[in-house]
């Protein structure tokens, strides 16, 4: 397997990435689609960062930040925080020096048309090279999110054999995985009516710039993730980079 460029992380049976662009990735999907998880591994096959609005807001919540403190309140609703907190926030992220010349994965943003529209008003140099959209129904995504269980030390994504059981193990680092504060039924179903309403027109704005890969998201974990590999390599042999 040869490795050219930025970055590889080969899986056994994986062709060799030769990468000379720092790809520029969205994830789609409503919660529980498995953005998370397809996001984690997407990012370190093709050495990426792997950024997450949620996981950015989770860590400023849990150190007290002014941003932290201000986000609270609409995350234990299950509401989405000010676009200008957000864009603050993730501006912040992308400075990171060696973010640009990696490349990223958003993961969680954009959440409406007006962030992207904002995003791409700020970073017009860091255009959208493919928008992965996980598609599945709706009831599917309720059992899994609340299964759904996030290890407290290392972070992992789990699913509980039995709904009805709140902290299990977790099998990566012998944590203990609970469910998400924002993972109760009040809060899930209004983030699904905000996802209907505020996410889902993404998809007509990223189809409309060329750039939408719709992906079911109902297979094995293996299978979304070979599909998803598959589906974006056209749009970044177009930039310069070869998946698989
Ligand atoms: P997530 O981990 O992506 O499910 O996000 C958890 C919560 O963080 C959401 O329910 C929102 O309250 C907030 N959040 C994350 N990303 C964004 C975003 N791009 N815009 C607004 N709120 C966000």
């Amino acid at each position: 397997m040869a490795a050219i460029g930025s970055g590889l992380h080969a899986r056994k049976g994986t062709p060799a990435v030769i990468q000379t662009h720092a790809p520029k990735l969205v994830i789609l999907g409503p919660q529980g689609a498995g953005k998370g998880t397809q996001g984690t591994r997407l990012s370190r096959h093709l050495d990426i960062d792997h950024i997450s609005t949620g996981d950015l807001l989770r860590d400023a919540m849990a150190n007290e930040t002014p941003t932290g403190i201000e986000a609270r309140r609409y995350m234990d609703a299950g509401e989405l925080v000010p676009d200008d907190v957000v864009l603050r926030m993730l501006g912040e992220r992308l400075g990171e020096p060696t973010t640009s010349r990696r490349g990223f994965l958003l993961d969680g943003f954009p959440r409406k048309v007006t962030q992207a529209e904002q995003f791409e008003a700020m970073h017009p140099d860091q255009a959208i090279d493919a928008a992965i959209l996980l598609s599945l129904p709706l009831e599917l995504v309720y059992r899994r999110l609340d299964a759904r269980r996030v290890c407290g030390s290392c972070r992992s994504i789990l699913a509980a054999p039995d709904a009805r059981i709140d902290a299990i193990a977790c099998p990566v680092c012998n944590g203990v995985a609970i469910r998400r504060a924002d993972d109760t039924p009040d809060a899930i179903a209004q983030r699904l009516r905000l996802y209907k309403a505020e996410t889902e027109p993404l998809v007509e704005y990223y189809s409309q710039r060329g750039v939408l890969v719709t992906i079911d998201g109902c297979g094995s974990q293996e299978a979304v993730f070979d599909a998803i590999l598959h589906s974006i390599r056209p749009n970044l042999w177009g930039t310069g980079l070869a998946v698989g």
